[in-house]
C-alpha cells in the first residue's frame, strides 16, 4: 500500500535563513479543513531548535540595523512586492490550510497583508526621537531603539494577515523575529519567510519555527534571550504567556478574545443593518475575534431582525472554498466543530430559540451551518462565550441604556457596533460602550492606520498605526551636558 504522506512536501523550519529539520526529526500532518486530506508534513520544532533561533536573531540585530533605515524601508516594499507577485499563491496556500473561501483570501486577507508591510515600510526612517529642552547646561534627547528580540505567536484564523501585523512593525523598528504560527496553519508564515529574504531581509532577521504551542510557544515565551512576545489567540493561552514572561520581564502585548455586541436600534435602517450583522458574524465561519456574535435587536424591530437574519444565514453558500462562489468555509478543525456544536446543544438546552442552521454540513470537511439564535437571554452561556464559530445569538433590548448594560455585561471588550439614525445616540453610545473599536452605521472593518486591541479578556495594549511603533521601540534619553 502506498504511504500517502511519502507525497507531501515536507517542510522545514527557517532559522537563520536556512530550511532546517527540526532536532526532534518529527513532522505532523497538515490537513485541509474542507476535505480532511493531507496537505502537508510540518516541522515540529523543539527548544533546541528555539535556542538556535534565538541565537540567530540576535546575532541578527546587529545586522539588520547596520543597515540604513531608508534601505530597510526599501527592503520592505521589495517584500511587498514580492507578495503582490505572489498573490495568487498566498491565497491558495491559506485556503488550503484555514479552509477560507478562495474569493474572500484574495478581496481580504491577501491584500490586508500587503497594505500593512507597505505602510510600515514608509514607517522605518521616520522613527524619531526628539530634542526636550530641560535646561540650559544640557542638550538633553530622546531616541526610540529597537526592543530587541520578539517572539511573534499568531492564531490560526487569519495566520498570514495577522502575522503580518507582528512581522511589519517589528521589522520596521529594527526588531528581529521568531514567529511561530499556529500548528495547525503554519504555510503561509514559511512562505512568507522565503520571500522575506527574496526582498534582503539578512538571514536571522525572520525565522519561523513551527511547531506545538506547548512546546514551541513555551519555549519562546520563558527565554531569556526573548525581549518581547506579540501574541494573538485565546484568553487562557494568554494569561500563561503573560505569567511566562514575567522570569525576565518581557514586554507583551496580548490580543484575545471578543464577545462583540452589535446594537441595532429601530430606526437604524434594517437592510444595512442586517446585511451587515449577518457578514459580522458568519465572516471566516465566524472565526474572528471580532465577530458581532451578540445581535442585540430593540424590542420594536426584534422580530424582524430575526427574521431576515435568518433569511441571510440560509442564502449563504456554505460549500468548497477553492470555488468562487462559496461565501463560507469549514471550521478548522475537528476539535472547533465539536466546540461549536456543543455550543449549539448548550443554547437549546438553556432555552433559547434555534431559528436556522445548527447542523454539520455533509460528513467530510468540518462545515457546519449559518446559525441563528433568538430569544437569547444575556445571562446564558451562549452571550456569555466566545463561540468561534457561525452562531449568531440576538438579544431583546428595551432602551439605550438597557442596550449599553447588555453590550457591556462580558468579560470582554474588544468591538462593538451601533445602528441608528440618530446622531447624537450614535455618538452617546459608541462613548459608553466598552470597546477598542466601535462601528457605527457599518461592522467590521479594520485598517492597520487605526489601533486594534481591547482591554479585560480581550487582552491588552494595541497593534497597528504609531501604537505598534511604541511597541517595537524603547525611548532612551540621551543627556549630554554643554559647558556655560
Ligand atoms: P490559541 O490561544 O489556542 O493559540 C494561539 C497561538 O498560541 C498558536 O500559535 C498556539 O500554538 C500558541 N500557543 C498555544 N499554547 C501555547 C503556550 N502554552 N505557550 C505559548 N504559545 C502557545 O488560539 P487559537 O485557537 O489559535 O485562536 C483563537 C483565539 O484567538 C480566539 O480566542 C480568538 O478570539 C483569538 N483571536 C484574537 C484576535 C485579536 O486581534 N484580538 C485575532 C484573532 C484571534
Amino acid at each position: 500500500m502506498m504511504d500517502i504522506q511519502s507525497d507531501l512536501r515536507q517542510h522545514d523550519l527557517l532559522i537563520d535563513g536556512k530550511r532546517m529539520p527540526p532536532g526532534t526529526g518529527e513532522y505532523s500532518v497538515d490537513i485541509n479543513p474542507a476535505t480532511e486530506e493531507p496537505i502537508a508534513l510540518v516541522a515540529q520544532g523543539s527548544s533546541a531548535d528555539v535556542d538556535a533561533a534565538v541565537r540567530a536573531a540576535r546575532s541578527a540585530l546587529k545586522v539588520w540595523n547596520s543597515i540604513r533605515a531608508a534601505e530597510r524601508g526599501r527592503i520592505l516594499q521589495r517584500l511587498a512586492g514580492l507578495m503582490r507577485e505572489n498573490m495568487e499563491e498566498l491565497a491558495a496556500l491559506e485556503s488550503l490550510d484555514c479552509g477560507k473561501p478562495i474569493a474572500a483570501v484574495m478581496r481580504q486577507d491577501v491584500p490586508a497583508a500587503i497594505d500593512t508591510v507597505e505602510y510600515y515600510a514608509g514607517w522605518c526612517d521616520k522613527i524619531n526621537g526628539q530634542v526636550v529642552p530641560t535646561r540650559p547646561d544640557a542638550l538633553t534627547y530622546t531616541l526610540r531603539e529597537p526592543v530587541g528580540v520578539v517572539a511573534a505567536i499568531v492564531p490560526w484564523n487569519f495566520p498570514l494577515m495577522i502575522g503580518m501585523w507582528k512581522i511589519a512593525p517589528a521589522l520596521a523598528c529594527g526588531c528581529t523575529l521568531i514567529v511561530k504560527p499556529a500548528e495547525i496553519t503554519p504555510l503561509t508564515a514559511l512562505r512568507i519567510g522565503e520571500l522575506a529574504l527574496e526582498a534582503g531581509v539578512p538571514p536571522g532577521v525572520l525565522n519561523i519555527v513551527t511547531g506545538k504551542g506547548s512546546v514551541v510557544g513555551d519555549a519562546l515565551v520563558s527565554h531569556p534571550g526573548i525581549d518581547k512576545v506579540t501574541f494573538t489567540g485565546s484568553p487562557s493561552v494568554g494569561r500563561g504567556i503573560l505569567q511566562g514572561a514575567a522570569g525576565n520581564f518581557k514586554r507583551v502585548t496580548l490580543e484575545l478574545g471578543g464577545k462583540s455586541a452589535n446594537v441595532i436600534f429601530a430606526d437604524a435602517n434594517l437592510d444595512n443593518a442586517v446585511r451587515a450583522a449577518a457578514s459580522g458574524v458568519f465572516f471566516n465561519t465566524g472565526q474572528v475575534c471580532s465577530a458581532g456574535s451578540r445581535i442585540l435587536a430593540h424590542r420594536d424591530v426584534y422580530d424582524e431582525v430575526v427574521e431576515r437574519l435568518a433569511t441571510r444565514a440560509k442564502s449563504i453558500k456554505v460549500g468548497d472554498p477553492s470555488l468562487r462562489e462559496t461565501s463560507m468555509g469549514p471550521l478548522i478543525s475537528a476539535a472547533q466543530m465539536k466546540t461549536v456544536l456543543s455550543y449549539v446543544d448548550t443554547g437549546r438546552s438553556e432555552g433559547a430559540s434555534l431559528v436556522t442552521g445548527g447542523t454539520r454540513v455533509g460528513d467530510r470537511g468540518f462545515f457546519v451551518e449559518p446559525t441563528v439564535f433568538a430569544n437569547v437571554e444575556h445571562e446564558m452561556r451562549i452571550s456569555q462565550e466566545e463561540i468561534f464559530g457561525p452562531v449568531a445569538s440576538v438579544i431583546r433590548f428595551n432602551d439605550e441604556a438597557d442596550a449599553i448594560r447588555i453590550a457591556n455585561g462580558t468579560s470582554y471588550s474588544l468591538a462593538a457596533g451601533v445602528w441608528s439614525a440618530d446622531l447624537s445616540r450614535v455618538h452617546r453610545v459608541a462613548r459608553d460602550l466598552k470597546a477598542g473599536t466601535v462601528w457605527i452605521n457599518t461592522y467590521g472593518y479594520t485598517d492597520v492606520r487605526l489601533p486594534w486591541g481591547g482591554a479585560g479578556d480581550s487582552g491588552f495594549g494595541r497593534e497597528h498605526g504609531d501604537v505598534a511603533i511604541e511597541n517595537f521601540t524603547e525611548p532612551k534619553a540621551v543627556w549630554v551636558a554643554i559647558d556655560q
